[in-house]
């Protein structure tokens, strides 16, 4: 079985990181190196690689990384349209993934440029 991976071992409690969100599917924690004032990672429990190499059967956990963004945004004071966020999923080498375990970033607390780089 491959090593698991940091991400795993963060939902698993092997290493400490404070969780911003947690439901049965999915679970937050800040990024490590922000991008912004605000930047959430929600990745789900079960290890997809990435968002191109999910299968029917993760429809649901797919859509849990949105409705948690959702509250994630809300509980962070961000949700109302005046304010914002951002979601972003990189896939692959092009996108600049970096973490083999699918995860959905939420940006937000500043204005965030249009195209993104
Ligand atoms: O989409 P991408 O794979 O590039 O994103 C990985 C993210 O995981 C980065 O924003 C990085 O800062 C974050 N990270 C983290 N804690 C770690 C390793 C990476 O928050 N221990």
């Amino acid at each position: 079985m491959s090593e698991k991976t940091i991400f795993q071992k963060i939902i698993d409690r092997e290493i400490p990181a404070p969780l911003v969100y947690e439901d049965d599917l999915v679970a937050a924690f800040n990024d490590i190196n922000p991008q912004a004032p605000i930047h959430v990672l929600i990745v789900p429990k079960k290890l997809i690689p990435r968002v191109g190499e999910a299968v029917a059967e993760d429809q649901a956990t797919l859509g849990a990384l949105f409705l948690a963004a959702g509250k994630i945004a809300d509980k962070l004071g961000v949700k109302d349209r005046s304010r914002g966020f951002r979601l972003v999923v990189n896939h692959g080498h092009d996108a600049g993934e970096t973490v083999p375990h699918l995860h959905m970033h939420l940006l937000a607390g500043r204005d965030l440029a249009w195209p993104p780089g």
